[in-house]
């Protein structure tokens, strides 16, 4: 008899959390069958993508790139389905068949489709941290009211997960005996640059992470530590915890990818080479375990881990993030908003490095509070920072 396969569904396939999650999928591909990829600009990849996994459907968010792409794989008499509406990809999030979604796609634009699959019960592998910084409330009653799997992808978040005890999810930090959770970040490319050459910062050198392989935008907010700071934000949603009840902790090395301190002493941590392939695997089998690809830790090689406190001076946004989320209601949409939109400006040359945080202190500055009732009140939040960011930008 033939084994059902689990059907997944692949938001972002060409991005960088896209290609690892495929790479896993493929050393599995007796217990998973890809549903559909999506894509926004990368015809080429997402084209060989499709040739590979053979998908149902294909969504590319460019009609007329989905147009070529349609023709290319009818060529290879393929019978994926291509599309490209903002419709389709919540389609191919939320449909019946699909059992695990991969959210994968980067900023704001994955917020809608993410929810789709969250409000469809599914198992939900969230990547994309901007749709839960955006939204947190609305989007984790929706994951209680549909009963949905949420398994965090971020490393940090899943190694918190994987650090916690599994009573965590029904009686919360307090009643665990945790005393408070430590996130961990490399700092980025400039822990160690003088202050004073911040400012000339070209975009190539925010991208070049001494650790890790990202997507452009997630590599300048590496740099900036707004990075760290969404993280922050993610996790007080992931873990329901307040910011007081994380610290953020400098560790350059990026082999402890987080840990949880216990009451009675202990302090759990997660480790292991930084290869994103691990919380994907953990996450895709969860709570069996698969093998990843991923090299082994040598520990004779690695030979010391060094920690650090995070100096706000250096890393602005880090403190920006923690305040937006102490005030709460529509200012981490704000913040994440207006960041989005000054990271572009910076990767366009339009800004430099420095004034990354400058935008996005003084969005929040002109923002009143308000609170955000529902999705509507979200994008309505969103849409008002990229505008006052852009003004900003002008106007520098
Ligand atoms: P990436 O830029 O490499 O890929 C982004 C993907 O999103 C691409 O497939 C792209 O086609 C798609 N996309 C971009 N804009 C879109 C739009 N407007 N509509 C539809 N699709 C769109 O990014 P990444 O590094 O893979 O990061 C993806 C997400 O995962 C981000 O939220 C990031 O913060 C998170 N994340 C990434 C890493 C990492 O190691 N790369 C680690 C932790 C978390
Ligand atoms: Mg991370």
């Amino acid at each position: 008899m033939a084994v059902l396969k689990e059907q997944i569904t692949v938001l972002g396939a060409t991005g960088s959390i896209g290609v690892n999650t495929l790479d896993v999928l493929a050393r599995h591909s007796e217990k998973y069958q890809i549903f559909a990829l999506t894509a926004h600009q990368n015809l080429q990849r997402l084209k060989e993508q499709c040739l590979k996994f053979k998908p149902r459907y294909a969504v590319i968010t460019d009609s007329q790139k989905a147009e070529l792409l349609a023709e290319v794989l009818a060529s290879h008499q393929l019978e994926t389905q291509v599309l490209s509406s903002a419709e389709d990809l919540a389609m191919v999030a939320s449909h019946a068949q699909v059992d695990t979604v991969m959210a994968a796609i980067v900023g704001a634009a994955g917020l809608l489709p993410t929810l789709a699959a969250v409000k469809a019960g599914k198992k939900v592998l969230l990547a994309n941290k901007e749709a839960l910084v955006m939204s947190g409330a609305i989007f984790m009653q929706a994951v209680k009211a549909s009963g949905a799997t949420l398994l965090p992808i971020d490393s940090e978040h899943n190694a918190i997960f994987q650090c916690l005890p599994e009573h965590f999810v029904t009686r919360g930090i307090q009643s665990c005996g945790i005393e408070n959770i430590v996130l961990t970040g490399s700092g980025g490319p400039f822990l160690e640059k003088p202050l004073e050459e911040f400012a000339a910062i070209t975009p190539d050198e925010a991208c070049a992470h001494p650790n890790w392989d990202m997507g452009r935008k997630i590599s300048v907010d590496s740099a900036t530590m707004m990075n760290k700071g969404l993280e922050l934000i993610e996790a007080c949603w992931l873990f329901d915890v307040e910011p007081a009840d994380i610290e953020v902790v400098l560790h350059p090395q990026s082999i402890i990818h987080s840990m949880v301190r216990y009451q009675d002493g202990s302090v759990l941590a997660q480790m292991g080479n930084p290869d994103m392939r691990t919380p994907i695997a953990h996450a895709l089998a969860f709570p069996e375990r698969i093998e990843a690809g991923v090299a082994p830790l040598d520990f004779m090689q690695i030979s010391q881990l060094s920690f650090d406190r995070p100096c706000f001076e250096r890393y602005p946004c880090l403190q920006l993030a923690s305040q937006a989320m102490i005030q709460g209601g529509n200012m981490p949409a704000t913040l994440n908003a207006a960041n989005e939109v000054a990271v572009e400006a910076f990767l366009n040359e339009q800004i430099a490095f420095t004034q990354i945080s400058q935008v996005i202190q003084q969005v929040l500055s002109q923002t009143d509070y308000a609170e955000v009732a529902d999705l509507q009140a979200v994008l309505v939040a969103d849409a008002a920072a990229r505008q006052m960011a852009q003004q900003v930008i002008s106007n520098k």
